[in-house]
């Protein structure tokens, strides 16, 4: 039997922590050969709803789907791929219907090899240059697979490195409107995890690129986690955690931290609904001009506070931000605020078709600070001016190509493109590869069709 030659009905590839020892021949079986873009989670921490096993498998194909409907990237070339190593999920194990392993989660050495062999599976088989996308891993695997294998394959974990991305933008932007440089800010995180070590890291490479020492950038960072302000000598202290704990007297309290520190910026990404009160959120106004609060946690329901408290409670000098959408808000003396969305949309379909458009083999840190800088960019005067800090979800499209275009070009200057020769126009060479589903001229003079065909094609922007 000849398997298709697209994948209408085939959704996502599984693998199983039992299929240790035959990644490479469950590789063979995908019915498209040339991939380049593959996105994998384990579905233990599908966005807020924690382990979902292999109901997860949502998730890579969701991204996927973005990575062509956002970025361009033909579908053919996207490969969902969930790793099943069994689930902590109580409701599911018992659940007769669920279509995954029905054992608990296999950790350690066992899990680990999976994960090796995946990796050079998918190497070996698509080439170095296939990008790999890690998406809702827990925290306790995200950081150290991350480390582990991002200078030996071309890979990035968007939980950590997108949502970084997308939030240093979301400030780049805001600087200006407060007409200051990213080092002259103190921040404070609500929340410690994947989403808080990405963003705070990437902001040290903005003040370092600024001319601010390492040490010194990270001292502006504070964070607070479920057991407070972490500080030194605190318990529950993990590696990524020590980096930003500071000499200081522990505090339990945000409002606390808030009144003592006297931050510019203020960033929640601790999923804990109405975390920033309407105390925190007038503090913060009383010791700044224009205030930045970054409500990003998602779903709405999440938020740390809606786009209304924030601008009502600062007489509108807040510049704020949020994971989900907001309608905008209209003060009693008439202005109109329209909230910007630091959405990660706005930079994996973007990265995944500038990696894959140059066929860089490592993405490294400096390629998220790229296209920071880039989004940031392309936020109008018009747009700040509304309070927004992203442009138009509506463009998109040609958001997520010019960042692609970005990164094409650094990685040429910085010898890290692999794809020879060297496109001359890098622009065009981009738009040469993206994915439309325009329908063909279809005037009378142009084409005879047999009568009642329709078609849809790849075809050049
Ligand atoms: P995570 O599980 O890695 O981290 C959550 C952190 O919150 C942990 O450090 C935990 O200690 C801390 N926390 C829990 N309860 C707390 C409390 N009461 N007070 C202070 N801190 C507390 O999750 P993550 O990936 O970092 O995501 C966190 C949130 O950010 C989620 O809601 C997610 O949807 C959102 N997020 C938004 C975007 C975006 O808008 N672009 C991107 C990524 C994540």
């Amino acid at each position: 039997m000849t398997l298709p030659e697209t994948p209408t009905l085939t959704k996502g590839l599984f693998i199983t922590i039992h299929d240790h020892g035959h990644i490479a021949s469950l590789l063979q079986n995908w019915p498209d050969k040339d991939i380049r873009a593959v996105c994998v989670t384990d579905g233990e921490r599908i966005l807020g709803l924690g382990d979902l096993g292999c109901n997860g498998m949502g998730i890579p194909v969701g991204k996927l789907a973005l990575y062509t409907a956002c970025g361009g990237v033909p579908p053919q070339q996207c490969l969902p791929v969930l790793l099943d190593v069994g689930t902590d999920n109580e409701a599911l194990l018992q659940d007769p219907l669920y279509i995954g392993l029905r054992h608990k989660r296999v950790r350690g050495q066992a899990y680990d090899d999976l994960l090796d062999e995946f990796m050079k599976a998918v190497s070996d088989r698509y080439g170095m240059d296939c990008l790999i996308q890690f998406e809702d891993f827990a925290n306790i695997n995200a950081f150290r697979l991350l480390s582990k294998y991002r200078n030996m394959y071309c890979t990035f974990n968007d939980d950590i490195q997108g949502t970084a991305a997308v939030a240093v933008a979301g400030l780049l932007a805001a600087l200006r409107i407060t007409k200051s440089k990213m080092c002259d800010h103190t921040i404070v995180f609500q929340g410690a995890g994947e989403a808080a070590m990405g963003i705070a890291e990437l902001i040290t490479m903005a003040m370092e690129k600024e001319g601010l020492s390492k040490e010194d950038s990270l001292k502006k960072i504070w964070m607070v986690d479920s057991k407070g302000l972490i500080v030194k000598g605190r318990d529950h202290l993990t590696q990524e955690k020590e980096r930003f704990a500071h000499e200081h007297p522990p505090m339990k309290s945000l409002e606390d931290v808030v009144r003592k520190l006297k931050p510019t910026a203020l960033i929640g990404v601790a999923a804990v609904a109405g975390a920033f009160s309407e105390q925190i959120i007038r503090d913060m106004a009383s010791f700044n001009q224009h205030p930045i609060i970054f409500a990003l946690s998602n779903p709405t329901s999440k938020a740390e506070c809606t786009a209304e408290q924030c601008y009502t409670f600062t007489e509108g000098r807040g510049i704020f931000a949020s994971g989900s959408p907001f309608d905008p808000v209209t003060l009693p003396d008439g202005r109109t605020f329209y909230p910007g969305q630091g959405n990660n949309a706005y930079i994996f379909p973007g990265i995944g078709l500038g990696v894959t458009a140059c066929s860089i083999c490592h993405i490294t840190e400096d390629i998220f600070l790229v296209v920071a800088e880039a989004l940031a960019h392309l936020v109008t005067e018009k747009d700040l001016a509304e309070g927004r800090l992203y442009p138009p979800l509506s463009s998109i499209r040609e958001v997520s190509l010019m960042l692609a275009v970005k990164i094409v070009e650094y990685a040429y200057e910085h010898n890290i493109a692999t794809l020879r020769p060297e496109p001359s126009d890098k622009e065009a060479h981009v738009r040469s590869l993206v994915y439309t589903t325009a329908y063909d001229d279809f005037s009378a003079d142009s084409y005879c069709w047999p009568e009642g065909s329709m078609r849809l094609q790849s075809c050049k922007l």
